[in-house]
């Protein structure tokens, strides 16, 4: 099964994606991920991503599509993926429809995570993550067991984005509202958007994604 994660930055798609990929075995494809992980190695596509990032662009529709397209064909996504974070546009979204058509695969079904602006900017900006293993954090809702020692993996060092700051965030909303919530009633039209809270607990939200998976 194929599916998207579609919400605003903050709305838990990073966090419900990993939770779906440990239970079912599905593979999360992250294009912030991704294009963090190019930043970081210095790659010609993270010198163009890095600065349009920091301001909370973004980063154009070809170079997306072509970083999905390729990872899509590789083997463990044979078994499912979860896209998060992608597609953001029309134009992305016209182009996995067309590369999916092309890979002989399909989009099951466009999960939608309902989450109001008012508490988004409040999520993003104490969140963080283990250094080491990836576990997500929050400075006020998700605090490690032990202070500053990780509950996966014992790691002691934690990281903040660079984009996770009052500012960017303001940015990263309006281009939420302007260029990805028109995909709502694009996928709507297919019949495939499902819409949960995304307001609930995180093990309510994992519980009504569920039931969406297993509704097929
Ligand atoms: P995310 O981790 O999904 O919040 O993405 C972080 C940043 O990466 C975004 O603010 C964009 O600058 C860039 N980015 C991630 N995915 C996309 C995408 N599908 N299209 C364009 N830019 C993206």
């Amino acid at each position: 099964m194929n599916i998207i994660l579609l919400g605003p930055p903050g709305a838990g798609k990073g966090t419900q994606a990993q939770r779906i990929e440990d239970s079912r075995g599905m593979v999360q494809l992250s294009t912030g991920d991704m294009l963090r992980a190019a930043v970081a190695a210095g790659s010609e596509i993270g010198k163009k991503a890095k600065e349009l990032m920091e301001a909370g662009a973004l980063v154009s529709d070809d170079v997306v599509v072509s970083i999905i397209s390729d990872r899509i064909d590789e083997p463990d996504c044979k078994g499912g993926f979860i896209l998060d974070g992608f597609p953001r546009t029309r134009p992305q979204a016209e182009a996995l429809d067309a590369m999916l058509i092309e890979k002989k695969m399909q989009l099951d079904y466009v999960v939608e995570m309902k989450v109001v602006d008012d508490i988004l900017v409040e999520r993003i900006v104490g969140r963080y993550t283990c250094a080491g293993c990836g576990a997500g954090y929050h400075d006020s809702f998700q605090k490690p067991v032990v202070e500053g020692v990780c509950d996966k993996c014992g790691g002691t060092e934690f990281k903040r984005r660079a984009d996770d700051n009052a500012e960017t965030v303001m940015s990263r909303l309006a281009v939420y509202h302007e260029q990805t919530a028109p995909l709502l009633p694009y996928y709507g039209d297919k019949g495939i958007l499902r819409s949960i809270d995304g307001m609930a607990d995180i093990d309510d939200v994992t519980r009504q994604i569920g039931e969406v998976l297993d509704s097929a």
